[in-house]
C-alpha cells in the first residue's frame, strides 16, 4: 500500500540537499544498513571448547548461534526450537496498518538456521541447571556444558478474562501481538474507519515486547482515518497501566504533545481486566495508591474497535526450572535472573540469557538484542576459557514509535533512561518524529534483521 512512499520521500530528501546515494552510504557506514555495507564480525576468535545448547531460535538465539560459530574455532552448538518459521515481529504493526503484506515478515526457519548448528526441532519442557541437562518434549534429555537461554516470552492471553488466542478478532477485540492477530487487526481497522465509533487501546501491567507497539497502532488508526476523511466519525482513547505514557523523558514530551494534537485522551493507571466480546464491552480497573492503601475502581466501557495488549511472562519452564528472579520487580513474571551488565545467570555461571526472556530493566526489542548478542557471546566464551566475563551491556534499546504514515519517533536509550542515539540520527532532532526514521523502520530494518543480524553481522 505504501511502497511508493519511499520514492516520494527520497525526492523530499534530495530537495533538502541530501543526495539519495550518499544517504544510503551514510547508513551503511554507520552499520545501520548492515546488509549493504558492513562485514561479518571476525575480529575475534577463540579455541575454547564445550557443548553449547541454545534454547529458542528467534532473534536472540539465531543471532547468538551465528556469532558463536564465527568466533569459535571448533564450535559445538545445538539449538532447540520447534518453529517452522522465523518471524520478523516488528513487522506485525506494519501488517496491521496495511504497510506490509503478511508474507513479507517471515522466512522458513530452515533457511535462517546458521550452517554448522545442530537443530533439534523440539520444545524444551525443563532445565536441570545443577546436572546441566535439558528435558525436551520428544527427544528426551540433552546434556550441555554451557547454556544460552533465549526462548523469548510467553503471551498469557487468558489473563484477560473472556480472551483466548482463539478469540482474537471476535467481537472486534484485536491484538497485533500475534501474526494472525495483526492480519485481523488490519481488516477490522479498515472497517472501523468506514463505520466509525469508539476505539479503545490498551497496554498491560507486565513488561511486554516493544512497549511502543500499543501506542503505534493507536496513532496509525488516527492517521488512517484522517487519510480516509473519517476522523470525525471515530473517538479514540488510550489506556495505560502505567502512571505515565512513556518513561524516557527525552521522548515523552513530544509523544504527549502528539496525543494532545490528535485529540486522543490518555488514561493513566488503568488495567484491562476482561472483555465481553458478545456485548463489545471492556472491563477495566483503575488502580490508585493513597499512602500504603491501594484503591481499585472498576469501570466498563463500550467499544466498537478494541486493540489490547495481553499480559506476558517468561515461559513456564523457566519459572519451574528455578531460573527466574525470585525477588524484586522482575520476580512476578519469572524473567531470567541475569546480571544486567554481563547477561550471565546470577546463580549458574555456565548460563547466559538475553532477548525478551532476560530479566533486565530495559525494553524488550530486537534492537536491544542486536547490542546484547556480542556482549553475551564474548562473555560466554570467557566463561568457556575459565575467565571472568568482562563485556558490559549498557541497556541500549530502541523503539521506533510510528506516529503516522511517514514519521517515526525513534526512541533510543540506555539503562539510565538517557537518549543513546545512533549515528547518523545524531545529526537530526530525534526528540521529534522524523521521516528519515520512517524510511529506516519501513525499508531497512527488516532486511537488516533477516540478512544482517541473523547471520551474525553487527
Ligand atoms: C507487535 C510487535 C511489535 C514489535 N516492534 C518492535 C520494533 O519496532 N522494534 C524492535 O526492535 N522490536 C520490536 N518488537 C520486539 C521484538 O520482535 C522482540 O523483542 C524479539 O523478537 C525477541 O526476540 P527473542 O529471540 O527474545 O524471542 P523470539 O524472537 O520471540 O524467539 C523465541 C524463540 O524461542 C522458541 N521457543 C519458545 N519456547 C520454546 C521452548 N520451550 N523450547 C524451545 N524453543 C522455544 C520460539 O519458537 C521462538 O523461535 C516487536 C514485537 C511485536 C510482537
Amino acid at each position: 500500500m505504501m511502497k511508493h512512499e519511499l520514492e516520494k520521500q527520497l525526492e523530499e530528501l534530495e530537495k533538502k540537499g541530501i543526495d539519495r546515494r550518499n544517504f544510503f552510504k551514510l547508513l551503511a557506514a554507520a552499520g545501520i544498513l548492515t546488509t549493504f555495507g558492513t562485514e561479518k564480525v571476525k575480529a575475534f576468535s577463540s579455541n575454547a571448547k564445550g557443548k553449547i545448547v541454545i534454547i529458542g531460535g528467534g532473534a536472540a538465539g539465531i543471532s547468538m548461534a551465528a556469532r558463536l560459530l564465527s568466533w569459535l574455532d571448533e564450535p559445538d552448538i545445538t539449538l532447540i526450537d520447534p518453529s517452522d518459521r522465523q518471524f520478523y515481529q516488528p513487522g506485525f504493526t506494519l501488517i496491521a496498518s496495511g504497510v506490509y503484506q503478511p508474507d513479507e515478515v517471515w522466512k522458513n526457519q530452515e533457511d535462517c538456521m546458521p550452517k554448522g548448528v545442530k537443530w533439534i526441532k523440539d520444545s524444551v519442557a525443563g532445565v536441570d541447571p545443577v546436572w546441566n541437562q535439558i528435558t525436551t518434549v520428544n527427544n528426551g534429555k540433552i546434556p550441555y556444558d554451557f547454556l544460552v537461554l533465549t526462548p523469548g516470552l510467553q503471551i498469557n492471553w487468558e489473563k484477560v478474562e473472556g480472551i483466548t488466542h482463539d478469540t482474537l478478532g471476535v467481537g472486534n477485540a484485536n491484538s497485533i501481538y500475534d501474526f494472525e492477530g495483526a492480519q485481523k487487526t488490519w481488516k477490522a481497522l479498515q472497517e472501523f474507519a468506514k463505520t466509525g465509533g469508539r476505539g479503545l487501546y490498551t497496554d498491560t501491567y507486565t513488561k511486554h515486547k516493544c512497549g511502543g507497539a500499543p501506542k503505534k497502532i493507536c496513532l496509525l488508526t488516527d492517521d488512517y482515518t484522517r487519510k480516509q476523511d473519517t476522523r470525525d466519525k471515530v473517538k479514540l482513547d488510550y489506556f495505560t497501566a502505567s502512571h505515565e505514557l512513556y518513561d524516557i523523558p527525552y521522548f515523552t514530551k513530544r509523544l504527549l504533545e502528539i496525543y494532545d494534537e490528535r485529540n486522543i485522551p490518555i488514561n493513566l493507571n488503568v488495567r484491562l481486566k476482561g472483555v465481553d466480546t458478545a456485548t463489545k464491552q471492556a472491563h477495566f480497573e483503575k488502580i490508585e495508591k493513597k499512602g500504603d492503601e491501594k484503591i481499585v475502581t472498576p469501570f466498563v466501557k463500550d467499544y466498537d474497535f478494541l486493540h489490547f495488549t495481553p499480559p506476558m511472562s517468561a515461559p513456564d519452564f523457566v519459572r519451574e526450572s528455578g531460573l527466574g528472579w525470585t525477588e524484586g520487580k522482575l520476580a512476578a513474571e519469572a524473567w531470567v535472573m541475569v546480571d544486567k551488565n554481563t547477561l550471565v545467570h546470577q546463580k549458574y555461571s555456565n548460563i547466559v540469557s538475553l532477548g525478551d526472556v532476560a530479566g533486565i530493566p530495559t525494553s524488550k526489542t530486537s534492537a536491544a538484542i542486536r547490542k546484547q548478542v556480542p556482549i553475551a557471546a564474548k562473555n560466554l566464551i570467557s566463561l568457556m576459557e575459565g575467565k571472568e566475563p568482562a563485556e558490559k551491556y549498557n541497556g541500549y534499546a530502541a523503539c521506533p514509535i510510528v506516529t503516522d504514515y511517514g514519521h517515526v519517533l525513534l526512541c533510543e536509550f540506555d539503562y539510565d533512561k538517557n537518549p543513546d542515539i545512533s549515528f547518523p540520527f545524531t545529526m537530526i532532532d530525534t526528540s521529534k518524529e522524523q521521516w528519515l526514521a520512517w524510511l529506516l523502520k519501513v525499508y531497512m530494518l527488516k532486511p537488516m534483521y533477516f540478512y544482517g543480524m541473523l547471520n551474525g553481522y553487527a
